[in-house]
């Protein structure tokens, strides 16, 4: 066991703040990596504040960890001490059932998989994230950095990237295809990035137009704002893909009727409350809304080589660990563009 640094929250919606907690003894198959940037995620602030449902504390949220390994066990094969690494949403999973087996660990339906925090691991330990200085992993939920790509702009690939790259690939977001990403947050300027490098003619859909000119410089070909009735009248019809980011109740059937003829509505936001929804918004058109969280180990590793290929890192303010309170604020009110990221050192 080692003791290491951490920013927690010693309970349900308490402000963060900085502790210790126990890394287990590198095992058979894990790599100790040493923690360099830590992404914060809307999702650390939902489960910090049991938004979610009961949580586990003391907590330390942190699924966007990117670092060196400084340590493997006897077994590693895929790791070496000085390799670049990144940790995203999960720490482990059955390794047996169908899902498993064909790389979507994500939804495991044996034991289900181990989030990298606010969860039970095989030992019936808790899980500790990234914002800390150091964590243990077993190497097959380790990915690879690129060398490419800097460590604290690929922290957030590691949730914010894989929820987008994931459904754009499997929608088929590319050359020819009418893209369009709800939301210009943390995960819509990522899909911006990804989904204009798959080649696709991207549409942001915003409530404002206030972040309209770092959407076109990130690759958006149109750029609407929600709020504009307008919009709604000028864009009926015309897209083959929207992937919703927004975690905030939303008028589904109203973004249904964009859509093309069997178009598609991947949502990958998570509200808090249930949403309704006019089913007769699916029929005419033989539509889809379909949902997708993260992504599989080697989809995420797929990602990233993608993303290194492609010169794209998240737009991000790097922060101290001081500032970790203030920052969640100011995710709450949208004010990051796009994406706050701890410098771990400074824990
Ligand atoms: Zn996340
Ligand atoms: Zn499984």
């Amino acid at each position: 066991m080692t003791t290491v640094a951490a920013y927690a929250a010693p309970a349900a919606k308490a402000p963060l703040e900085r502790t210790t907690v126990e890394r287990r003894a590198v095992g058979e198959h894990d790599v100790l990596i040493d923690i360099k940037f830590a992404g914060i995620c809307h999702s650390d602030i939902h489960q910090v504040r049991e938004g979610w449902g009961e949580a586990i504390f003391p907590m330390v949220p942190g699924h966007e960890i990117a670092g060196v390994v400084s340590e493997v066990g006897p077994g590693v094969t895929r790791y070496q001490v000085g390799d670049r690494v990144g940790v995203g949403c999960m720490v482990d999973s059955c390794r047996e059932c169908e899902n498993c087996k064909a790389g979507r660990e994500q939804y495991c339906t044996g034991s289900g998989m181990v989030g990298t925090y606010n969860a039970l691991d095989k030992n019936g330990e808790p899980t500790y994230g990234g914002y800390s200085e150091k964590i243990v992993v077993d190497e097959n939920y380790v990915v690879r950095i690129p060398d490419g790509l800097a460590l604290d702009v690929a922290a957030p690939l590691l949730c914010a990237g894989i929820t987008l790259y994931s459904p754009l690939k499997r929608w088929g977001a590319g050359p020819g295809k009418k893209v369009a990403v709800l939301g210009m947050g943390g995960l819509g300027h990522m899909g911006v990035k990804i989904a204009h490098a798959l080649g696709a003619e991207v549409t942001v859909l915003s409530q404002s137009l206030r972040k309209k000119d770092d959407g076109l410089k990130l690759g958006a070909d149109h750029y609407h704002a929600t709020s504009d009735p307008k919009t709604f009248e000028e864009l009926r019809g015309t897209f083959d893909l929207i992937v919703s980011t927004v975690s905030a109740p939303l008028d589904f059937g109203a973004y249904l009727s964009l859509l093309r003829t069997e178009g598609t509505l991947a949502n990958v936001g998570a509200p808090e409350e249930p949403v309704a929804l006019n089913l007769f918004s699916l029929l005419g058109g033989g539509k889809t809304l379909a949902g997708s969280m993260i992504g599989g180990i080697a989809e995420t590793q797929e990602m990233l080589d993608f993303c290194a290929a492609h010169g794209i890192g998240a737009e991000i303010e790097l922060i101290g660990a001081a500032e970790i309170n203030e920052a969640y604020e100011r995710v709450l009110n949208s004010d990051v563009r796009y994406r706050f990221v701890i410098d771990t050192a400074t824990i």
